[in-house]
């Protein structure tokens, strides 16, 4: 047990300091204009930088509500062009005569209000993310309907488990479903990965009898993404508890997860037959139908909440629908892109601009995958593959190894231990001490610095 949460804990401290916070302000002067700059993303600050997200500071909720619901996309866009692997942003809320104080080091709280401070700003819930702004079509029919009759009678479908890819609106239902009942219950709704953040810091801090109380005492327990959990004995040991006794006392839990309970890797049997003891529904690829009335909703929002009016003609629509992959959160950003450019140019789009905006989407949503970093460095360092994976210590190889180590890290989204095990099983710990060394040689070396832009331009361009 020791020694998993050992492992665990080197794996969730990943923080980095690589950004320059003032850098970074700048380009967003340069990106907003001024005046949204000023009013809004001037008094944003940065907290802690992990090497996967950021922690940033806003001064009040109306403000970080403002902010999630207009600029988000295009901060963490700002703040990717400056640091590859961020892929989340969470704002915790600081009033503005606290801001320059470490706000990690209040310590004069009592425990448990951390733990409950952190836990409610880093989950609260997204007001934007609704029953009524919910489309539902033929892929969604089931999932949304049992969603909605959760709120109506708890218990009866326990837990109910909503699984599908990526993009197609679990987090969205889940957090549905917290709005509908945060008024009459006591909701918690988190992410597998915070549940571990949270557990990890309480057996830091010794103190797991608050952490046990403060998730057991929910009568409505949301979790989300709980693939998650693969992997991890200890937190998986600490989940089985938590849901044994969220059940007992009568709670409802509503889980999401990328595949279905049977599929979960690395979880233990008894947990995957309590994940799967109450309901599983699966939301599905949207069809052509269901994209349309997507799109068409979102010009409805976004010609209210502007003000201003969008035309996209049936054409282009019914074009945006067919080009997009199967996963909502692309058409989405697909369609912002598509709005962006005609209110630039002020114009009707037709197919062929259309085709051209996409085009440009497609190719910056290039998927960069371990298998292909170890081919590139490979080939780059002219080097056999089985060589460079190989146990083998001399430095041409365990260089271009480390290399190719670092950018999986900083270019993909797998973990450390993840990572380890591509590259011929090897712990994680000697991949953090191949990041740890590239990014020190990165700024060090010049040599060094241009091998790596190389390979990041080469695999950028395959
Ligand atoms: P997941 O959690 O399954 O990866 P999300 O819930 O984050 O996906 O959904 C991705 C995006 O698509 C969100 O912006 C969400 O609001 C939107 N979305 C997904 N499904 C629908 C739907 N049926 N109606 C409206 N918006 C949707
Ligand atoms: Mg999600």
């Amino acid at each position: 047990m020791d020694k998993n949460i050992k492992k665990q804990s080197v794996y969730i401290s990943e923080e980095e300091n690589t950004l320059r916070w003032e850098e970074v302000q700048n380009s967003f002067k340069k990106t907003f204009g001024n005046e949204i700059y000023s009013s809004w993303l001037q008094k944003i600050t940065l907290i802690k930088e992990f090497n996967d997200y950021l922690i940033l500071a806003v001064p009040t909720r109306f403000f970080r509500d403002w902010i999630v619901s207009r600029y988000l996309d295009k901060i963490l866009e700002q703040v990717k062009s400056f640091k590859l692997s961020l892929n989340r942003i969470e704002f915790k809320i600081v009033e503005e005569n606290k801001q320059n104080q470490d706000i990690f080091k209040i310590n004069e709280l009592s425990r448990i209000t951390e733990i409950k401070d952190s836990i409610l700003n880093y989950n609260r819930l997204n007001p934007n993310l609704n029953f009524n702004n919910f489309i539902q079509g033929k892929s969604n029919d089931i999932a949304l309907s049992y969603s909605k009759k959760v709120c109506e009678q708890t218990a009866r479908y326990n837990p109910l488990y909503i699984c599908g890819g990526v993009g197609l609106g679990k987090t969205h239902l889940l957090n549905a479903i917290g709005l509908e009942m945060q008024n009459e219950n006591n909701v918690m709704f988190i992410s597998a990965e915070r549940f571990m953040y949270h557990f990890i810091k309480s057996i830091k801090k010794n103190d797991m009898v608050n952490f046990k109380d403060f998730f057991r005492k929910s009568s409505i327990f949301i979790i989300d993404d709980i693939q998650f959990i693969s992997g991890k004995e200890s937190l998986q040991e600490e989940f089985f508890h938590t849901f044994n006794s969220l059940m007992d006392k009568g709670s409802q839990i509503i889980i999401s997860s990328d595949r279905s309970p049977s599929k979960l890797e690395r979880v233990q049997d008894r947990l995957k037959s309590r994940l799967s003891g109450g309901l599983v529904v699966d939301i599905d690829a949207p069809d052509l139908e269901l994209k349309i009335k997507i799109i068409k909703k979102k010009i409805e929002e976004i010609q209210n909440q502007f003000k201003e009016s969008i035309s996209l003609n049936e054409e282009v629509i019914n074009f945006i629908a067919t080009e997009s992959k199967t996963n909502i959160r692309e058409l989405i950003g697909v369609l912002n892109r598509v709005i962006a450019f005609s209110r630039v140019h002020n114009k009707q789009l037709n197919i062929s601009d259309c085709k051209n905006i996409l085009k440009d989407v497609f190719n910056q949503s290039k998927v960069i995958t371990v298998d292909k970093i170890q081919n590139v460095v490979s080939n780059f360092f002219n080097i056999a593959l089985s060589e460079m994976l190989s146990q083998r210590r001399s430095r041409p190889l365990a260089r271009p190894r480390q290399i190719a180590m670092y950018l999986a890290k900083k270019m993909t989204t797998r973990s450390l231990p993840e990572i380890g095990r591509r590259f011929a099983n090897r712990d994680h710990t000697t991949v953090i001490h191949a990041v740890k060394t590239i990014s020190r040689l990165s700024e060090q070396d010049d040599e060094m610095k241009k091998n790596i832009n190389q390979i990041k331009s080469l695999l950028l361009e395959q």
